[in-house]
């Protein structure tokens, strides 16, 4: 069976996660759970599978079509985003169109929630597709296991692979933000263990599913053996096991690992000790959602940091002096804040000094807590996908006023322009991505 494992075409550069998707400007992501999904094809069968990421080789549906036809697939495996996701399944109905007898399955948080309105898609997967195909596999017709586990229990396992199989994609093709050299991207756990209310992980699953530490340490060595500099953690939270920071730190010590290691992390898990082992695995930089300064909103949003902000200036201070870098985030509620609480939000971040930052509108997704919690003040559709509280038409302004606020001060100035000379590309980008605010009829009104 010939089996193409599809990062569908788009307008513009976007990422595809499971339960999240974002523009992705000056940067870009493999598409990790379908990259994840090939190989467990390859591995685990003797089908021609065959990977073609639209995003990263700027390939149209016209492309798509050639693909199709010139390799005589018969399955595409694809999988839609969440905040693009009607357009998503246009792009899948036209293939459906052209191609009648191919078979799709589609992998997507919002499909195998909404399926009644995803009917043009053969066979929908939810949070378990790693499994479903898995399983599927090991009958002799791939749609007929499809059928068989479809909607069969099955438990998460994060060890079904040892390594994503990055023979599939072309390393040149993806990069982290402001980072120099090749970067691999890798999960050691899947989801999050925390229960902030808004959140959308990327796997959907609490509490967290680790790998087993030595499988993720030969995937480390073998992303080493082929030349990368960079890894990113793409887990909700890497350190949310400080045993795994202390084994990657005598990892790294013991082989003499000289890649830069980035991940996602919350600020309370932070002290001396957690900083200094993150600084001895070599980790290049932090990205940490603190979302909040505002006591009552991190109540709401159960994000339970407790944490004063004389605690987190010192949490900051610590990962700089370790020579960390820090990406802060910050969220803004349409409905509980207005553009002085967001300049006031721009001025503490100035104090933290974090290496850059962003905001982005709170989006009350479905599923999550605060969707079902605020359903009464929430805009929502499924074409165009609409999940949204009144107000969030403002986020264009708001992102203004916050960036203008804090690019005031001189220091957070002359650490943009340091970052806009030594990242032209990257930072053109990300520029031109400034006059997209809050485009009219556009899927994501913020920034990212
Ligand atoms: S800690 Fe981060 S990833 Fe975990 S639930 Fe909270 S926002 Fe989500």
């Amino acid at each position: 069976m010939n089996i193409l494992v599809l990062n569908l075409p788009f307008e513009s550069r976007i990422i595809r996660r499971y339960k999240c998707s974002y523009y992705a400007r000056g940067f870009l992501y493999p598409p990790e759970e379908l990259l994840r999904t090939a190989t467990i094809i390859k591995e685990f069968s003797s089908n021609k599978t065959y990977f073609l990421d639209c995003i990263a080789k700027s390939k149209g549906l016209g492309d798509v079509f050639s693909f199709v036809r010139s390799k005589r697939v018969q399955v595409i495996v694809t999988m839609l985003s969440v905040n693009f996701v009607h357009k998503d399944y246009e792009t899948i109905k036209k293939l459906k169109n052209a191609f009648p007898n191919i078979k799709v399955i589609g992998i997507g948080y919002i499909p195998s929630h909404y399926r009644e309105e995803f009917t043009g898609i053969d066979y929908i997967l939810d949070n378990l597709f790693e499994e479903r195909i898995f399983n599927a596999l090991k009958e002799k017709d791939l749609i007929k296991g499809i059928e068989k586990f479809l909607k069969k229990p099955l438990d998460f396992d994060p060890d079904i692979i040892d390594t994503d199989n990055r023979d599939l994609i072309k390393a040149s093709d993806y990069s982290e933000l402001f980072c120099r050299g090749k970067t691999a991207f890798l999960h050691y756990s899947f989801g999050c263990s925390f229960g902030c209310n808004y959140c959308i992980h990327a796997y959907d699953l609490k509490p967290a599913r680790k790998r087993s530490k030595e499988k993720v340490f030969a995937e480390i060595l073998d992303i080493c053996r082929r030349g990368y500099k960079n890894i990113k953690f793409l887990d909700d939270n890497i350190t949310l096991d400080a045993d795994f920071i202390l084994s990657l730190r005598n990892f790294v010590k013991n082989n003499r690992i000289k890649a830069n290691f980035y991940g996602l992390s919350r600020i309370d898990l932070i002290n001396e000790k957690t900083a200094s082992l993150l600084k001895e695995a070599n980790f290049r930089r932090l990205y940490i959602g603190v979302e909040t300064f505002n006591k009552d909103l991190q109540k709401y949003y159960k994000k339970n940091i407790n944490v004063e902000f004389s605690g987190l200036i010192e949490k900051f201070n610590l990962l700089r002096k370790k020579g960390i870098e820090t990406a802060v985030w910050i969220l803004y509620h349409p409905l509980k804040e207005n553009k002085s609480d967001v300049i006031e939000n721009a001025r503490k971040l100035k104090k933290l000094r974090a290496s850059f930052v962003n905001i982005g509108v709170l989006t009350p997704y479905p599923g999550t807590d605060i969707f079902q919690k605020e359903t009464d003040s929430i805009r929502f559709q499924m074409s165009p996908f609409m999940s949204e509280f009144a107000g969030t038409e403002n986020i264009g302004d708001i992102e203004r006023s916050f960036f203008l606020s804090y690019l005031k001060s001189p220091r957070s100035f002359l650490r943009y322009a340091w970052l806009a000379i030594n990242h032209p590309v990257a930072s053109t980008e990300i520029v031109s991505g400034l006059f997209k605010f809050g485009k009219k009829g556009s899927a994501r009104k913020d920034f990212i």
